[in-house]
């Protein structure tokens, strides 16, 4: 094995810049393996270092793509301890998903991937979940300030119309609605970041915004009357809609423009994305917002970076045992 310098594997090379499928294919399964300990461990040029001592010899047992401490004898391969530990694929297909997963603008649903890739429904399934928590970990811990923009949209609740008119249900009543309703509330610095987080109700999100919003921020938000008890802790204009969209150039058009991707994702992909799942479609949106303009290549290292440094979620790592 030749040692390789710092940043030359694939997905941070010029060619990688538009990162076709086609691409990854060609490359086959040793140069994607070589992908993925390059993001692993970049310090050491992609080079085995012991999760368990840090120690940098290590014994490669090739034919089993695993590598054995010399100081320890722990074993352990390119993605233990990360999310993609427990693995079902070979490493160019899960390059290839990953690939997949950034160029699907509106989302990507579990059995298209699972088509594309003629892998099981289950495996796709928790792979994208897995790829949504690593975009999420991104908004970890993260403060917004400047000039930010907030909004609230609702998903979830939704009833069926019947097909007759006297049997159908009133659906602004709650009792008549199936499932939670919930509402996701955006949060957009002008030219920045961005977060999101689920509530009941756009007046429930105070508190997290005193969490993420810096005090000397100023705070755009519409005239929803949730948004009142905002002029007590930061400096809050408001654009009343009914009127105009911009008011003396305040606006909320960036929180527009993620609800509309959500929608985008919810009607075009997963046509349901309300309940225990929708607070990971809303960060999957912000992280698409936030990168719009970055190349799909550096999008697909930017993931794979963001789930070779995340541990392995136990949630996901017991469904995948089930899932087996
Ligand atoms: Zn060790």
């Amino acid at each position: 094995m030749t040692m390789k310098t710092k940043g030359q594997h694939f997905l941070l090379s010029a060619k990688a810049r538009t990162l076709s499928l086609k691409a990854v294919f060609t490359m086959g399964e040793d140069k994607a393996y070589d992908t993925f300990k390059g993001m692993r461990w970049p310090e050491n040029d992609g080079e085995a270092i012991c999760p368990r001592c840090g120690c940098l010899d290590t014994y490669n047992i090739t034919t089993r793509k695993r590598f054995k401490c010399k100081a320890c004898y722990h074993q352990f391969s390119v993605t233990s301890g990360t999310i993609f530990a427990s693995r079902k694929m070979a490493y160019v297909d899960l390059l290839a998903a990953i690939v997949i997963f950034v160029n699907g603008a509106k989302g990507v649903a579990a059995l298209q991937l699972s088509r594309d890739l003629d892998c099981q429904y289950k495996t796709a399934f928790i792979l994208t979940h897995k790829l949504r928590e690593a975009m999420a970990q991104e908004q970890e811990g993260r403060k917004l300030d400047g000039i930010v923009e907030m909004d609230g949209g609702y998903f979830g609740g939704y009833v069926k119309p019947e097909n007759r008119k006297e049997d159908r249900k009133d659906r602004r009543l709650k009792s008549n609605r199936s499932g939670k309703r919930e509402c996701v509330v955006i949060m957009r610095e002008r030219n920045g970041k961005s977060l999101s987080f689920v509530v009941p109700n756009e007046g429930d999100a105070v508190p997290y915004v005193r969490d993420h919003v810096e005090n000397l921020a100023t705070i755009y938000a519409d005239e929803g009357t949730g948004w009142d008890a905002l002029h007590a802790g930061w400096d809050t204009k408001r654009v009343n809609h009914s009127v105009a969209f911009m008011d003396e150039g305040v606006c909320t058009n960036q929180a527009e423009s993620y609800f509309s991707r959500l929608r985008r994702m919810e009607v075009g992909t997963h046509h349901h994305i309300a309940g225990p799942y929708l607070k990971h479609y809303a960060a999957e949106a912000v992280w698409r917002e936030d990168h719009r303009r970055v190349d799909n290549g550096r999008q697909a290292a930017m993931v794979t970076e963001a789930a070779m440094r995340s541990n392995v979620s136990r949630k996901w790592a017991r469904y995948w045992q089930r899932a087996a």
